[in-house]
């Protein structure tokens, strides 16, 4: 959420950012939002001198009674006092529901190097590595391979939970969990502190995390309860600390999320029935910081370069994309994106999701750290997140990118001393 000093002081930024993404309906509600803030802060001063005028009226009322007058008329006006009170707070009330609505809804403001382009298509491929090979025999589909070599089972999980589920099976289960162990390993190496989070969490913590039409298109709720099934570890590690001042030495803080991840996808193109790329539940280890505003793009370069780091030590061909202002969404200021190899397809396909989402969720979940030269200063951190690894569709890169002709698939040399020293699958 941007804070409201923020777009009083700036609204020709917030106007251009929008136009930038070329959205015409949030364009239409500055005006509005500067006018009922006006409104809203007008009404707040007139509540005060009512308020004001109410204890002055009962002194009054008093001393006159102590000097034996007549007060009916400051009686009158100290019985409509309140009401006005109450009708002022009432409206103000609206007017504040109003401004909340467009609060948390607009976007963030994107950084100046995000490029400007209407969807997907026109994200900016920013580096390369690795060479993407095109096989010289016929690739079996992962999810036939998996099927074959009985290491997935999908019609049974679609028997018993829909479609997009899958059983894993023998090899592909260790192969789930040398990838969760491999890139915690790094990250723990690194200096982050592995989380377990909770898998579920109320509505007033996701609405701080996340943007809000996610509940429908992405989350699970649990019937009869304010509970959601977390889409991501970002989630609960970002709200962990909501409502809480950090000390400046405390930070950075840098945590790497283990959890599964429930997706409805609603609305996404390809729920990969008999295959592990677009599904319901996957297993990811997700970086995440909490920093001081000025450290923050220093350290989304990192997140960025750990992000690499798993994938070269992978030897898994990627590319690097910097996201555009039609496909950004409204929380991050900048986002790249890696994209591996899928040889099968002929493409690279989203792996990894590196954003910094600047103060956007702090100021929603009001988390401030405090300044160390001045005790009662304070100012929102910065968040920043970043896949490490999301299980599902690495298996199915390294299913692709490392099947030989014999139908058998060579495991990365990194993750060998997480699968007994196994060479092959
Ligand atoms: P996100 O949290 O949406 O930025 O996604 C982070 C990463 O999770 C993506 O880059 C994918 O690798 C993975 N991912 C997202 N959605 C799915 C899905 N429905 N099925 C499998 N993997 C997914």
């Amino acid at each position: 959420m941007l804070e409201l000093n923020f777009i009083r002081a700036n609204p020709d930024i917030v106007r251009a950012d929008l136009t930038k993404r070329n959205d015409q309906e949030k364009l239409g509600w500055i005006d509005d939002l500067l006018e009922i803030d006006k409104k809203s802060r007008d009404m707040q001063v007139e509540i005060n001198q009512l308020r004001n005028r109410r204890n002055v009226i009962a002194r009054e009322i008093n001393d006159i009674k102590k000097a034996g007058g007549d007060a009916t008329e400051l009686f009158k006006e100290a019985s409509n006092v309140p009401k006005q009170i109450k009708e002022m707070e009432k409206g103000l009330d609206e007017i504040k529901e109003k401004l909340n609505f467009y609060l948390m809804r607009l976007p963030n403001v994107l950084h100046e190097s995000v490029p400007v382009g209407k969807d997907d298509s026109e994200n900016v491929e920013v580096k390369r590595w690795g060479e993407a090979k095109v096989p010289s025999f016929e690739l079996k589909n992962h999810g036939q391979l998996a099927v074959e070599n009985e290491w997935a089972d999908f019609e049974r999980a679609a028997k018993i939970s829909g479609a997009g589920f899958y059983f894993l099976k023998g090899n592909l289960v260790l192969l789930d969990m040398a990838l969760q162990r491999f890139a915690m390993d790094l990250l723990v190496k690194k200096g982050y502190t592995p989380i377990t989070p909770p898998y579920m969490m109320n509505r007033a913590a996701y609405e701080g995390v996340t943007d809000l039409s996610d509940f429908e298109k992405v989350m699970y709720k649990i019937d009869g309860e304010d509970e959601f099934l977390i889409a991501t570890s970002e989630h609960p590690m970002a709200a962990m600390f909501k409502d809480e001042i950090f000390e400046e030495k405390d930070l950075p803080l840098k945590f790497a999320g283990i959890s599964p991840c429930f997706r409805r996808e609603i609305g996404a193109h390809g729920l990969d029935t008999r295959g592990l790329f677009r599904v319901h539940q996957f297993h990811k280890i997700e970086q995440f910081i909490f920093c001081k505003p000025e450290d923050s793009w220093n350290l989304y370069t990192d997140l960025l370069s750990n992000a690499e780091d798993i994938f070269q030590k992978l030897e898994l061909p990627y590319h690097v994309v910097s996201i555009c202002t039609g496909d950004i969404g409204t929380v991050a200021a900048s986002k790249y994106d890696i994209e591996v190899w899928m040889p099968r397809e002929n493409m690279y396909r989203e792996l990894v999701s590196c954003s910094n989402c600047t103060s956007y969720q702090a100021v929603r979940l009001n988390i401030k750290v405090r300044d160390k030269s001045d005790f009662k200063s304070k100012q929102y951190v910065h968040t920043l997140n970043s896949t490490a690894i999301a299980t599902s569709r690495a298996i199915r890169a390294i299913l692709e990118n490392n099947q030989l002709e014999d139908g058998t698939v060579e495991i990365p040399k990194a993750l060998r001393p997480y699968m007994n020293n196994q060479e092959t699958l």
